[in-house]
């Protein structure tokens, strides 16, 4: 996916709206979480996000995303298991053992926020549990590296350090990326990459930071759907992400009920 290669300069009055989409994506979240056990199909969980888009005044970022000629009929992307990104909601019914990552996209008067985590049915394997926290705690390793005066590559390093220790995957054919007024905007925002090089971080910006891990080889495959992305091996795939707005005031995850400076 990809949008503008212009870097646009964000206002605080625009960061203002990204914060409110983002607070609504916290929201979804949270529904989805709630709702999410086994027996729940992903449809029921794209169901419960939907309304949560009504409350705040916000549509889907997803919704229709990729133009007529395939557009992705969900509010949100539910990818089971050794399902990386962009998942259909759909039939698939949830099962004990099993996990599931969820990303939601709102967009309020124009601006967007994106996030996504992934989380566990019932009970999972430790080497599962583990793949969830290296993979959530390389996005928070990334957001702290994303702030004026900083270059991209400090991102990817930082993430890529978390990974490092682990025999893990880092996906690296689907990347990070500006967002604003289109979700994905300039620049693309990798999980590796080296310490003081790439692009300089200034004001203005916003970028959502996204890891994705897997326990096997970092390879993937598109599935027939042209949407549904799943690791190459068939091993269980992490997501975990948030928009970061780079302010006067610092940098503020805007994707959070209340959203952080950092
Ligand atoms: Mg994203």
């Amino acid at each position: 996916m990809t949008g503008s290669r212009v870097i646009t300069k964000k206002s605080a009055a625009d960061f203002d709206k990204m914060k409110i989409a983002g607070q609504c994506v916290a929201a979804m979240h949270a529904a989805v979480r709630a709702c999410a056990e086994p027996g729940v199909s992903t449809s029921d969980l794209d169901r419960a996000a939907r309304g949560v888009l009504r409350e705040y005044g916000c549509r889907s970022s997803f919704l229709g995303y990729g133009g007529p000629e395939n557009p992705f009929p969900g509010v949100i992307c539910t990818s089971p298991n050794s399902a990386i990104v962009h998942g259909i909601p759909g039939e698939h019914v949830l099962r004990d053992g099993d996990i599931v990552s969820i990303d939601a996209g709102a967009i309020y008067e124009g601006w967007h926020g994106d996030a996504a985590f992934t989380m566990a049915i019932g009970d999972v394997a430790d080497e599962v549990k583990n793949l969830l926290e290296v993979t959530e705690r390389a996005l928070w390793a990334g957001l702290a590296q994303a702030k004026a005066g900083n270059r991209l590559g400090d991102i990817g390093a930082a993430v890529e350090e978390v990974a490092e220790p682990h025999a893990i995957g880092v996906v690296r054919d689907y990347v990070g990326h500006g967002i604003g007024r289109q979700m994905h905007e300039a620049p693309s925002v990798p999980n590796y990459g080296k310490q003081g090089k790439g692009l300089r971080i200034k004001t203005g910006m916003a970028f959502a930071i996204e890891p994705m891990f897997n326990l096997g080889t970092e390879q993937s495959v598109v599935l027939d759907d042209l949407w549904t992305v799943v690791t190459a091996d068939g091993a269980f795939s992490a997501h975990f992400e948030h928009t970061v707005l780079i302010t006067e005031q610092g940098s503020v995850v805007s994707t959070l009920a209340e959203p952080r400076t950092l």
